[in-house]
């Protein structure tokens, strides 16, 4: 595989905030899905409780991975899944190509899947002669949009209505303009409904895994998800690796934070347990005739064997770090240039991506801790934020991501280490705060990204030194 292509998150971010239209669209539905959310957790403490169980299941599960993925395997087979193990997402696109070819298909219909986003899976399938169509309703609008999704849990969220019923009537054959949002998704149900009774293949992603029963859980709202689950021959389900938990009465705790959390919804509409194929055998009349799993690692063995960034893989996908995030709410999810954007993009992508494509990423956050604060399995992740920004820099001990060290810039790492040499110089220190409070007015007036949107910098008129002494104070 080739390296990943860096992230020119700085030139991206740029476009965007030139861009008031999309930054209003954005701010508008991060306020929406903010309110929503609080409403779903009105009390603090029953919540801070229900976050302290999910983290302790979160923890609990990651803490005995390896065991709990060997257990899941062997139920998913017994259950009659077929499972598939993937370290990339090459590999990961060949098994599911391979599958689709061997059903016969030529058309794969997708339910909403991050980890199909993760390993480009539509331009491998496209590649190898096979047409994956989204039936998410997001997804279906950025991928007629010729787009990626910005938001984990909301794709197309950066779209006005207006622009879908203008893409409508550009893609999609036979539809005249229409804004009226439920006019669209009939629009939309319909071009799908077809589509699922032709394919062979249905994929979806996966919420969690649960080892004990081997059985695959799906939340969704659109009806979608169970669609490709069930109508087509072929269910083909992918997820990565951490998804899994060890007993099914540990899902209700994580379902009623993922759902509150992401959608502001106490449940979501459908919810979807496979437990296998369709049973001949027994009568069953539905659910497909095979059903496979893909379980994808891409970095996150890597994360795993870190103790201290081992808390990335506690998530469960929710969203609502970036939902409350200050600097997502202003850029969108494009702008991160990755498949996860936000707080959570920003702490998973240097593992799937390394540390060198993702050196910006890292510092893509202002430390206000709302993410943390948010996140419902109380991931920290400012402090794993602080951690990758040691390891790019190359400040940090092994074992190290790949492309540590090369976010370090020779300009910022000779000016650290001549600060901290003349720091520890307490008299020449002093000289030098002289000299700089009596020449400020030299202090040039650009000071390169700095001044593009704040004034310059200049020392003050006195030091503070100087300034204890006047009040007769002393500066310890
Ligand atoms: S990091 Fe936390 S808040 Fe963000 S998506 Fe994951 S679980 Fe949700």
């Amino acid at each position: 595989m080739n390296a990943p292509a860096p992230i020119h998150f700085h030139a991206n971010v740029r476009r965007v905030v030139a861009n008031p239209a999309l930054r209003a669209s954005f701010r508008g539905a991060m306020d929406f899905l903010m309110a929503k959310r609080a409403v779903q957790f009105p009390d603090a403490d029953a919540f801070e409780a229900l976050r302290t169980q999910g983290e302790q299941i979160r923890q609990h599960s990651l803490s005995r991975l390896p065991d709990l993925l060997e257990l899941l395997e062997t139920n998913l087979v017994r259950n009659g899944i077929q499972v598939h193990w993937a370290e990339t997402p090459d590999e990961a696109c060949r098994l599911i190509i391979d599958i689709a070819a061997r059903a016969g298909g030529n058309l794969v219909v997708k339910g909403k899947s991050m980890v199909s986003e993760e390993i480009e899976l539509n331009h491998a399938l496209e590649a190898a002669g096979i047409a994956a169509l989204e039936s998410d309703m997001g997804e279906y609008i950025v991928q007629l949009a010729g787009e990626k999704p910005s938001h984990i849990i909301m794709p197309a969220i950066h779209k006005t209505k207006e622009e879908i019923a203008r893409l409508f009537a550009d893609k999609v054959p036979g539809v005249d303009y229409t804004d009226s949002v439920d006019e669209l998704i009939q629009i939309g149900r319909r071009v799908l409904r077809e589509k699922f009774r032709d394919t062979k293949i249905g994929l979806s992603g996966v919420n969690i895994a649960v080892a004990e029963t081997g059985t695959l859980c799906l939340v969704e709202n659109e009806g979608n998800g169970r669609m490709c689950t069930t109508v087509p021959d072929v269910h083909i389900a992918i997820t990565g690796i951490e998804k899994v938990v060890d007993k099914l009465e540990q899902v209700p705790p994580l379902l009623t934070l993922l759902t509150r959390s992401a959608t502001g919804q106490a449940a979501t509409t459908y919810f979807n347990w496979i437990s296998g194929p369709r049973r001949e055998g027994g009568g069953e009349l539905d659910g497909p005739r095979e059903v496979h799993l893909v379980l994808l690692d891409n970095g996150r063995s890597g994360a795993y064997a870190d103790a201290r960034l081992r808390a990335t893989l506690q998530c469960i996908r929710c969203g609502a770090c970036m939902n409350h995030c200050p600097v997502y709410a202003r850029i969108g999810g494009h702008a991160y240039g990755t498949t996860y954007p936000g707080p959570i993009g920003t702490i998973v992508s240097p593992h799937l991506l390394g540390l060198e494509a993702s050196a910006d990423l890292v510092t893509a956050s202002s430390l206000c801790g709302a993410c943390g604060e948010v996140c419902p399995v109380k991931i920290p992740i400012p402090d794993l934020l602080l951690q990758l920004r040691q390891q790019s820099q190359g400040h940090s001990a092994a074992p190290l991501l790949p492309g540590a060290g090369s976010g370090r810039k020779t300009l910022q790492s000779i000016s650290y280490a001549l600060f901290a040499w003349l720091y520890s110089r307490p008299s020449l220190y002093r000289l030098f705060s002289l000299a700089a409070t009596r020449l400020r007015g030299l202090t040039p007036s650009w000071q390169g990204p700095w001044t593009h949107s704040r004034a310059a910098l200049r020392p003050a008129a006195r030091s503070l030194h100087e300034r204890m002494k006047s009040r007769g104070g002393s500066p310890g």
